[in-house]
């Protein structure tokens, strides 16, 4: 399959997608990007671990920000960390600053790695983790059917987005109040405004046959 550039979606963005998706469409298309203590952290995480490196572990091969892609799903990125099994089977591991009450936000971005990996290696990657700094723990992900399948539809759910350039309504629960993008999206004030326009359009008498 071939894409164009405009049809290239970051791995990254599935988490944005996963959250929230007008959170993705402020992101990736109204270039909208602000601060909170989450994404600090995230920052400050990402840029230790930006610098590509190869090293030995425990006899196995480990690689930091190592480049992957998927010509069949039209992605690209770049995985924080990738340990190869003795077999060579690539285990891809997403580091994160903590735990997220979605967790299906990071399972998809370690599932997508994987699915890029096992395209370039061509050979099965069964699961991957999520490597949480503040605790020093690792959460284990299955690569599940179920889970590639989520990761499919995302991807074709984001390329329409991407393609009608119109960023969704808020969805004004209790993702906003952890999202570094409330002051951006606003979206109280924005619901407001679309329940009074709805109420309003109630009102409006429907012209005489
Ligand atoms: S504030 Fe809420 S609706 Fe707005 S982008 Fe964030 S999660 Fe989505």
């Amino acid at each position: 399959m071939t894409w164009t550039d405009d049809d290239l979606i970051m791995v990254s963005a599935l988490e944005h997608y996963a959250y929230c998706p007008r959170q993705f469409a402020l992101i990736h298309i109204e270039s909208v990007w602000d601060e909170n203590v989450f994404t600090l952290k995230g920052t400050r995480l990402h840029e230790r671990m930006d610098e590509p490196v190869v090293e030995t572990r425990a006899g196995l091969r480990v690689e930091r920000a190592l480049p992957i892609w998927s010509d069949h799903l039209g992605l690209v990125g770049r995985c924080d960390i990738v340990e190869f099994q003795c077999d060579g089977t690539p285990y891809p591991v997403e580091a994160k600053p903590s735990k997220t009450a979605r967790r299906i936000c990071h399972d998809v971005q370690v599932c997508a790695q994987g699915m890029c990996l096992e395209e370039m290696f061509g050979v099965p990657v069964p699961a991957g983790a999520i490597s949480y700094l503040g605790s020093n723990r690792r959460r284990e992900v299955d690569l599940t059917n179920a889970l590639r399948h989520t990761v499919e539809t995302m991807v074709d759910e984001i390329r329409r987005l991407l393609r009608t350039g119109v960023t969704p309504p808020p969805v004004n629960d209790s993702r906003c109040p952890n999202c570094s993008l409330i002051d951006a999206c606003v979206p109280e004030v924005i619901e407001q405004v679309r329940a009074s326009r709805l109420e309003r359009s109630l009102y409006i008498p429907e012209p005489e046959p």
